[in-house]
């Protein structure tokens, strides 16, 4: 069963008496070497178990299943279901769960199913909730091997963005704090149905065993970084002092301690020059 295919798509859909459902999100994949693509291309280890985000009706799934050792599907939508019990009938190493993403114990479900194999993410993401989904996977306090995602390109571009440039933001910073992000290709909107307004990419997110540079104060690093992006205008002396409560001066020293200029705004700052930032300021 070609699960890309239109027309296999519309009356599988039909027979288990649903249709496409905005607020999940849902728009499948019609063009098969996308699945086949990201399937092959998500992680280095066949040994692996990979957990699917939004399975919908299998077509990745089924690319990941054949490949892999085990697929994790979990899947919001209750009424595919059915549809997936049917699609994946062929595999005996997928294990679908019907629930919210943001509502599963992600440690307790690795713990559960994974036997000590690498394990890793492999999704075409919900758009509606990308960011909440790759934050809640990072902050898991699974060492996943590497996280794979289908985002809308604007937000690929975000995520694999070098300081400086004008893609560069929070969201940058932080998935860089956890591990290197690779783009691997663009997708046009063309290949899904219903078609979405924008294109897509995916991004490939290796997650460091240890990351190369660790602040002292987590909490600091974090809230650095989200004042620096909140207040883009403002110099990052004029940000941290407004939002953190730092008086300028001590920030204005903490920077050119680092050999930064004073006026420096926030999107020059690499991840290391946020933690070396946030440690300098942390006994102010
Ligand atoms: N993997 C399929 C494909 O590539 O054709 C479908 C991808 S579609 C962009 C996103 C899928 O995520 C839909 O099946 C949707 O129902 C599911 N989804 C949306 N929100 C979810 C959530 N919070 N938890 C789990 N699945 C979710």
């Amino acid at each position: 069963m070609d699960l890309c295919n239109l027309s296999v798509i519309r009356e599988l859909m039909a027979e288990a008496g649903i249709s496409f459902r905005k607020e999940y999100g849902q728009n499948f994949l019609t063009n098969r070497i996308i699945p086949e693509e990201i399937a092959e291309n998500c992680t280095d280890s066949l040994d692996s178990m990979i957990i699917e985000i939004g399975p919908g009706i299998g077509c990745l799934t089924a690319e990941l299943a054949s490949r892999y050792k085990k697929v994790i599907a979990v899947e919001i939508d209750k009424g595919l279901i059915p549809v997936l019990n049917k699609t994946l009938s062929e595999f005996d190493n997928v294990t679908v769960i019907n629930e919210d993403v943001m509502k599963l114990d992600i440690k307790a479900l690795v713990d559960r199913y994974s036997e000590g194999i690498p394990v890793s993410v492999c999704a075409n993401l919900p758009y509606y909730i990308t960011t909440p989904i790759l934050m809640h996977l990072i902050e898991s306090g699974v060492k996943f091997s590497s996280i794979t995602v289908m985002v809308q390109n604007e937000v690929a571009a975000r995520l694999a963005a070098k300081p400086g440039t004008a893609d560069y933001g929070a969201i940058t910073a932080v998935i860089g704090y956890y591990g290197e992000v690779r783009k691997l290709f663009k997708v046009s909107a063309g290949s899904f149905v219903p078609m979405p307004k924008v294109d897509s990419a995916v991004v490939r997110i290796d997650l460091y065993d240890e990351k190369p540079y660790v602040p002292k104060d987590e909490k600091l690093f974090r809230n650095i970084i989200k004042a620096a992006f909140e207040m883009r205008r403002k110099t990052l002396s004029n940000a941290i002092g407004a939002k953190l409560g730092f008086s300028k001066a001590a920030v204005a020293e903490a920077l050119r301690s680092l050999g930064l200029d004073e006026n420096v705004r926030g999107e020059r700052l690499s991840v290391s020059d946020f933690v070396k930032l946030s440690d300098a300021l942390c006994n102010n």
